[in-house]
């Protein structure tokens, strides 16, 4: 019986070399990791491509460790790895929370760090927690290496400044000095996608992202500022509704995203002060 997907061609490389010389003379090729967006997308039929590079066997991209201070997280990591990981938990505890948000138990087992990033949708809840860690993305091609800082990473809705012949290799997350802070909001617990999500950490300079508020995830420089300065929570959450661009969509309305936003950032603060402890 002939279905959807018997059209498709699915390279399926050894070594993480072989995958990268595959993507530069044989490609275009869509990489696939735990295909939990592309299936969807395939499914639909949004996802005109029909070839594909299957990165699922790639032991070079697995793994989550310490480099000197660094932490180093492959692309293929998968939620589930991130929340059973004490590396994660120790040193991002964040992480492994947004991560135990995501979907289902299903889709924690097969989607990826990786994918997430890449994926580049605004509602990727790992984002502003990487936004905040200010983490370093590894990108990689046959021709080399190059590391992009996870602010410069997203040029518009969807859009990375990764090239059609590089895969993610790794994110690399510096010690994140202060008390971390994470909330998702969405229609339920379990197989929501966010409709604010917020990453913050209280430091002398704090640090706040939000996801579902703009077209890319977003820091908020200006209110941090006025957190940093010693403004008021009122003051901050000024400049925080003048900071984010939320919409209209069918899983929100741009009013809501930016009440709870504001909600939110007092809920950080407050959570994180002297009192929060
Ligand atoms: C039912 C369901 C619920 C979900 N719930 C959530 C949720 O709550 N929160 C959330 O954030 N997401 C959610 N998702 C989306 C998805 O699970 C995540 O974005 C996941 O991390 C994608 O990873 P993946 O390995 O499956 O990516 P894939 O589907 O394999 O790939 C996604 C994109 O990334 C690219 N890609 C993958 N790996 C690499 C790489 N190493 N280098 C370069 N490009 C790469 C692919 O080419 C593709 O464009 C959900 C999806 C489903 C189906």
């Amino acid at each position: 019986m002939a279905t959807a997907l018997s059209r498709l061609t699915l390279l399926q490389p050894r070594t993480l070399d072989g995958a990268l010389r595959m993507l530069r003379d044989e490609g275009p090729l869509v990489p696939l990791a735990g295909c939990t967006d592309l299936y969807v997308g395939l499914h639909f039929g949004t996802v005109p491509q029909q070839r594909f590079l299957d990165l699922s066997g790639l032991r070079a991209l697995g793994g989550i460790c310490l480099r000197g201070d660094t932490l180093v997280i492959g692309a293929l990591a998968t939620y589930t790895d991130l929340i059973r990981s004490a590396l994660v938990r120790r040193r991002l505890p964040i992480l492994a929370e947004a991560s135990r948000w995501v979907g289902s138990p299903q889709i924690q087992n097969r989607g990826t760090i990786g994918g997430n990033v890449a994926n580049a949708s605004p509602a990727g809840d790992t984002l502003p927690v990487l936004a905040v860690a200010e983490a370093t993305v590894v990108l990689r091609s046959a021709d080399g290496q190059r590391r992009v800082a996870f602010g410069d990473f997203y040029t518009g809705y969807r859009q990375t400044a990764m090239r059609p012949d590089e895969l993610i290799v790794a994110i690399e997350v510096p010690r994140v000095a202060g008390r971390q802070w994470f909330r998702k909001v969405g229609t339920r617990a379990a197989q929501a996608i966010s409709k604010v999500v917020m990453a913050a950490v209280r430091a002398p300079h704090p640090r706040v992202a939000l996801g579902s508020v703009a077209p890319t995830v977003v820091r908020a420089p200006r209110t941090e500022a006025v957190l940093a300065g010693g403004g008021t929570i009122a003051e901050a959450q000024a400049v925080l509704a003048d900071e984010i661009r939320p919409i209209d969509d069918l899983r929100s309305t741009a009013a809501y995203r930016r009440r709870v936003s504001a909600n939110l950032l007092a809920q950080f603060w407050g959570d994180t002060g002297d009192q929060g402890t």
